[in-house]
């Protein structure tokens, strides 16, 4: 069968993409080829549903420009099906000096990416929140950022795609790109375009379809404690004030639909792509790559890893864990938390070995006949409507 477009991965990149081209295209033929038996196995049915505003994202970079952009279309369609919302913004709270630091930088970030904040008092965050603790003077707050149901939004963009006579093509592997042909675990399709939007997986199929790149894999994972005192409530998001020099945001609330509370995600090194139990992969080659991939960076303290990873082991107890959002929550015993199993995911991180530093924007990589999406790390998600046109723009069709 031959197609106009194909994609690899089902997951939101993939499903806002079929989506946008099918808009642009009406004619076109197109098809998603997916790995798993449903889309949301992955990051797009793992992460903390979080449409995040644009505030951190350095000016002019394609995670600013996209997530800027991307959350508002990605809010409208929300509201147009009809799907779950929680527009309940964000307060962001500093942790020590050195995040105290940082806020007056961020708030700056969030102007000239055109996104509406607020500094805001102890006394006022306190009055909004009883249950945070406020160590300075003053936070931020902004408005726009809201929560909603992951799964929600895929299934729905699904239903969707299915009346746009678009299929899915589930419990299909795709091992390489070949030209316009698609390799997959058991037949050869060929399309005029393909896009790689594999998720943890897109750099192994770009390489293995011949791209040359620098970049080499390093998945970090990301667990949850859930709350499990029924009475500790929080209206809005709370963050830290981050250090932006690290493409994660620091451990936050979440909640979902079902009035559930969590904290995380962590960012804990993990030596296996899909490694959502333990810490090594199947594949004994790759643990042996990524350990000592991560080991080599960890004792030369490139970008500042080790920093990273030492903190990182100290929040894997539940004392550690306790003992840092007891900088930021109040009200909460290390009794009333329970790591949680089921919500867990792993950042399809990249690191660039030139500037020896964890890549903290998007990578896009274009071929003749093929696009490469690499490092569709947060915002992707938030993301994805402006992310999926942008791919349709590079990619010259
Ligand atoms: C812990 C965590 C929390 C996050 N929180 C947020 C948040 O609150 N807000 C936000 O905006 N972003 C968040 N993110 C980021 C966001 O989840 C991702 O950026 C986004 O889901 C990436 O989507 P994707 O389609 O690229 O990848 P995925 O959802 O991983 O989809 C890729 C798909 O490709 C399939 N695939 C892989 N290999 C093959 C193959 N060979 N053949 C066929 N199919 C294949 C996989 O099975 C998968 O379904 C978070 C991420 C994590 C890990």
């Amino acid at each position: 069968m031959k197609y106009d477009f194909a994609i690899i991965g089902s997951g939101i990149i993939g499903l806002t993409l079929a989506f946008k081209l099918k808009q642009k295209f009406i004619n076109s033929n197109i098809i998603i080829f997916e790995k798993e038996t449903n889309s949301i196995s992955h990051g797009s049915g793992r992460n903390s549903g979080v449409l995040h505003s644009g505030i951190y994202y350095e000016p002019g970079s394609l995670r600013a420009k996209l997530c800027t952009r991307g959350v508002k279309e990605l809010k409208e369609y929300i509201k147009s099906e009809n799907l779950w919302i929680d527009e309940c913004g964000k307060l962001l709270l500093p942790t020590s000096e050195v995040s105290f630091s940082n806020l007056d930088n961020l708030y700056d970030r969030a102007k000239k990416n055109g996104v509406k904040i607020d500094k805001i008092k102890n006394k006022d965050i306190e009055h909004l929140e009883p249950n945070v603790n406020c160590q300075f003077d003053y936070g931020l707050y902004v408005p726009f950022t809201s929560v909603a149901d992951p799964n929600e939004v895929s299934n729905s963009l699904i239903k969707n795609l299915k009346k746009m006579n678009i299929n899915i093509e589930y419990n299909t592997k795709i091992l390489k790109i070949d030209e316009k042909k698609l390799i997959t675990n058991n037949s050869m399709i060929t399309a005029e375009h393909i896009f790689n939007c594999a998720g943890l997986f897109a750099d192994e199929i770009a390489k293995n379809s011949n791209l040359k790149f620098r970049y080499s894999f390093l998945p970090f994972k990301g667990k949850y404690w859930k709350i499990k005192n029924k009475n500790f409530k929080l209206k809005h998001l709370i963050y830290p004030i981050p250090d932006l020099r690290y493409p994660f945001l620091g451990l936050h609330s979440s909640h979902n639909r079902y009035g559930n509370f969590y904290i995380g995600p962590s960012s804990t090194p993990v030596f296996g792509r899909e490694q959502y139990n333990g810490f090594f992969g199947k594949s004994f080659k790759e643990n042996i790559n990524l350990f000592f991939n991560f080991g080599k960076k960890i004792v030369f303290n490139e970008n500042r890893l080790r920093s990273l990873a030492m903190k990182e082991l100290s929040l894997l107890t539940k004392r550690g864990f306790f003992n840092e959002i007891n900088k930021m929550f109040k009200n909460l015993k290390p009794n009333e938390l329970e790591l949680s199993n089921q919500k867990v995911g792993i950042r399809s991180q990249i690191f660039d070995p030139n500037k020896k530093n964890l890549v903290n924007d998007f990578v896009i990589i274009n071929q003749k006949h093929a696009t490469h999406v690499l490092n569709a790390i947060s915002p992707a998600w938030s993301a994805s409507f402006a992310f999926a046109e942008h791919l349709i723009d590079e990619a010259n069709l």
